[in-house]
C-alpha cells in the first residue's frame, strides 16, 4: 500500500541524497556504463539519473515500482552471497510514495515504456522511447510528508551530501563514466576508464592526488588497494576517507580506526589522511543485509582485516621513509 511505502521510505529515503544513491545503485546494478546524475536546487526541487543500462521490460516497468518486488535475488540463499547493490526492492516505491516519478526506460529490444507516479499512484503509463537505458526524474520530494522536509538541512548542506555520495560511488566504480551537474555546473566528471588516480584527481585534485602514494597488499583473505596522502597532507574531517569493500563503498568506523592505526603516531590529532581503501574479498563473509541503506555491513573475518589494513598502510608509509 502507499501508506507502508511511505513508511519504508523513511527507513529508505531520508534526503535528496537517498534518492541519488538508490538511484545511481539501480544504475550500477544495470550493468550502465556511464550515468549521468543532474540536480536542482540541491535535490530539492528535482534529482534526475540517466544510465545506458539494462533497462526495464515494458511489462515489468510497473511491477519495478511495487514493493519487495526485485529482480536481483530469487532465493533466500542469494541474500548470503549478494553482489548487486540493491536487493530489497523496497528503493522505487518508497521514492515514488513520497514525490512525483517519471520514469522513461528501454531494454533495448522491444519499444520502451514511460511511466510517471505521483504519491505512489500511478498517473500516465504509455510506450516510449527505443534508445537502451533508464531515466528517471525525481522531482517534488517529501511533497506529501510535511514532516520530513521539515528535517531537512540547508540547501548548501544536502547538496553537499549528494556529492559525496556521488564521489564515493565514483570511486567505487572507476570503470563507469559518472557526471553530476547542479543548477547546470558540472561538479565532478569521471573518465570511465578505470582508472582510479584520475578520478581521485576529479574529486580531491590533481595536487592532492599527486602526493597520495599507491597502497597494495594481498593475504589469502583480502586484496587491497587504493591510495593515501602522506601524513603531511591531513584534513581536518573524516569526509576525505573511503572504504570500500567489493565495489560497495562502506560506513564502518571500525575500519577508519585501522586506517589511522597504520599511520602510527604520525597523524596529528584531529587530522584525518585523504585515503581511499578498496578491498576484495569472498562475500560469503560479508553480510550486506544488515540496514536499509545497506552502507552497514557485517564482515566475518573482521578483526584480521583491521589488521592487514593497518599493517598494509603502515608497511607503505614505511618504504616511503627510506
Ligand atoms: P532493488 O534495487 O532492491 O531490486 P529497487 O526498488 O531499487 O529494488 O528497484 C526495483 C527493480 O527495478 C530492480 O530490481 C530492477 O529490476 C529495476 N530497476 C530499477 N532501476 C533500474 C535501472 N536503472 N535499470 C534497470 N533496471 C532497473
Ligand atoms: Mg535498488
Amino acid at each position: 500500500t502507499i501508506l507502508s511505502d511511505q513508511i519504508s521510505a523513511g527507513e529508505v529515503v531520508e534526503r535528496p541524497a537517498s534518492v541519488v544513491k538508490e538511484l545511481v545503485e539501480n544504475s550500477i546494478d544495470a550493468n550502465s556504463t556511464k550515468i549521468d546524475i543532474v540536480v536542482a536546487e540541491s535535490g530539492l526541487k528535482s534529482v534526475e539519473v540517466v544510465d545506458n543500462g539494462s533497462g526495464i521490460a515494458s511489462n515489468q516497468v510497473e511491477l519495478a515500482f511495487r514493493r519487495f518486488a526485485t529482480s536481483k535475488i530469487s532465493d533466500k540463499r542469494d541474500l548470503f552471497r549478494v553482489r548487486s547493490l540493491g536487493f530489497r526492492g523496497e528503493a522505487l516505491p518508497s521514492i515514488a510514495s513520497v514525490s512525483d516519478v517519471d520514469m522513461k526506460t528501454s531494454d533495448g529490444k522491444k519499444q520502451g515504456a514511460e511511466i510517471q507516479i505521483h504519491g505512489g499512484k500511478v498517473v500516465k503509463m504509455e510506450p516510449s522511447q527505443a534508445r537502451r537505458g533508464t531515466s528517471v526524474l525525481v522531482s517534488d520530494l517529501f511533497f506529501n510528508t510535511p514532516n520530513r522536509l521539515k528535517y531537512l538541512k540547508a540547501p548548501a548542506t544536502e547538496l553537499s551530501k549528494i556529492s559525496d555520495i556521488v564521489n564515493r560511488l565514483a570511486l567505487s566504480h572507476p570503470e563507469i563514466a559518472f557526471s553530476l551537474t547542479h543548477n547546470g555546473r558540472e561538479l565532478l566528471r569521471t573518465s570511465g576508464r578505470n582508472n582510479m588516480q584520475q578520478v581521485i584527481a576529479g574529486i580531491y585534485g590533481n595536487r592532492n592526488m599527486k602526493q597520495m602514494i599507491a597502497i597494495k597488499g594481498e593475504n589469502p583473505d583480502f586484496k587491497i588497494s587504493g591510495y593515501i596522502s602522506l601524513p603531511e597532507l591531513t584534513r581536518a574531517s573524516r569526509k576525505y576517507t573511503s572504504v570500500i569493500v567489493n565495489e560497495r563503498f562502506i560506513r564502518d568506523f571500525g575500519l577508519d580506526h585501522a586506517i589511522i592505526d597504520g599511520y602510527g603516531s604520525k597523524l596529528m590529532v584531529g587530522r584525518y589522511p585523504i585515503v581511499v581503501v578498496s578491498i576484495t574479498m569472498d562475500p560469503s563473509l560479508v553480510d550486506v543485509n544488515v540496514h536499509p541503506s545497506k552502507e552497514e555491513i557485517r564482515i566475518s573475518k573482521k578483526k584480521e582485516l583491521s589488521t592487514f589494513i593497518s599493517q598494509t598502510i603502515y608497511e607503505t608509509l614505511s618504504k616511503q621513509n627510506l
